[in-house]
């Protein structure tokens, strides 16, 4: 903190005061909307950039998000992070920050619910058009005049993955722009900047949080790019708050022990249920062979861990999914993910409830799909769950 903000005029002492004795082990939630300016001077040396990591009002950028963006950025290996209020709120800042009536994006058909409802109901309404492709196709195509890609590494609910080296260089030869959505694979199993994404995006109530306390969304690119969007995020106001912020950037402390399990519990988990063929028709998960992309998974996915999520198709329709559901007693029906416990969601009735059957049915989506977050427990304890459930659907 500079000297010139921490002086007080009513002369009370201030804990980060640069001369003060006081060192905390970690940032203190800076729970101030504003901070207090000695002199008019001073206040051209924050707006001319004298004031290197000043702060002046809180929409404009405050300590515990900056530490938080950072971080994250590290793990992307990407130059710089931004926070924003939710992963919606992230993604809309990583489209608008750059787009203007009469663009085009392109993205992928399988896209998070909220992202293709953002992108049809809301983005349309201002001029900015969508087409949709199937983004795991190795014949994909990127129309003209598309300025921005949006994809996720790995799609919901069933897994498909994408070949973002591929996509990565279409969007280019295009001149727009690469956005991957990162929430579900997390920098843990793919760094997607390495494959040649422009912008990655978290939902950071999802793995990097972990704990289903935060909600809060992320970005990370080249400084360029990110100063557009941290510029677009500061004007419409889509910024997080310092204790949320505190909350996630704790959570950053045991990210990549909580994924690494969740993964190692995840390809045992959908080993399982393959193996389970009186009850289970089909597991997605990228880790299987079976899966449609698996090649193409074990070859961007560098460390050979696919992920926290998989989807199954239980045998018995949505009866047997419903008694699935109602035999679990300690796994919870809850409609997010990749927390610390393994939670359980349907699909059907969540996150695709509002897609016609037409669509349902074009994306692999049905009654009987149950939908995992293999959390972090000790396996057998999962296994023992399903094992029982499975038993009574
Ligand atoms: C949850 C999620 C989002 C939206 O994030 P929020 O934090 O809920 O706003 C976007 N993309 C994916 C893949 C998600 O799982």
């Amino acid at each position: 903190m500079k000297e010139q903000q921490s002086k007080n005029k009513k002369g009370e002492e201030r804990w980060f005061e640069s001369k003060s004795e006081i060192t905390p082990h970690v940032q203190p939630i800076f729970q101030t909307s504003v901070y207090d300016y000695p002199d008019l001077e001073s206040l051209d040396d924050y707006y001319n950039g004298r004031i290197p990591g000043g702060y002046i009002y809180s929409r404009n950028g405050l300590p515990n998000s900056n530490a938080l963006g950072s971080r994250v950025a590290s793990f992307e290996q990407m130059e710089k992070g931004l926070v924003c209020s939710s992963g919606m709120s992230a993604l809309l800042v990583s489209t608008l920050s750059y787009l203007g009536k009469g663009d085009r994006i392109t993205a992928s058909n399988d896209l998070y619910g909220g992202t293709s409802v953002l992108l049809k109901d809301e983005l349309t309404r201002f001029g900015i058009e969508t087409t949709f492709v199937d983004a795991s196709s190795p014949d994909i195509e990127i129309e003209g005049g598309t300025k921005l890609v949006l994809v996720e590494t790995i799609s919901n609910p069933t897994m498909k993955v994408c070949d973002l080296k591929t996509i990565s260089k279409l969007a280019h030869d295009r001149g727009s722009l690469l956005v991957v959505d990162n929430t579900f694979a997390t920098p843990f199993v793919v760094r997607p900047a390495e494959l040649g994404a422009d912008i990655v995006m978290h939902s950071g109530t999802k793995f990097l949080g972990g704990h289903g306390d935060v909600t809060i969304g992320l970005l990370c690119g080249r400084s360029k790019e990110m100063q557009r969007a941290a510029q677009f995020n500061t004007r419409v106001g889509t910024i997080a708050g310092p204790f949320d912020c505190w909350l996630a950037l704790r959570s950053l402390a045991t990210w990549e022990i909580r994924v690494k399990k969740s993964c190692e519990n995840a390809i045992k988990l959908a080993r399982f249920l393959e193996d389970r063929k009186d009850k289970v028709s089909r597991v997605f998960y990228p880790g299987l062979d079976s899966h449609p992309q698996h090649r193409l998974a074990s070859r961007i996915f560098s460390r050979g861990m696919y992920g926290g999520m998989l989807s199954f198709d239980l045998r018995g329709g949505l009866g047997a999914a419903s008694r699935f559901v109602k035999s679990l007693e300690k796994i919870t029906l809850t409609p997010s993910l990749g927390g610390v416990n393994t939670t359980i969601s349907h699909p059907g009735k969540t996150s695709h409830r509002h897609i016609s059957e037409q669509q349902k049915r074009e994306s692999g989506i049905t009654d009987a799909m149950i939908r995992v977050s293999v959390g972090t427990e000790d396996y057998a304890l999962i296994e023992e769950e399903f094992e029982r459930a499975l038993g009574k659907a």
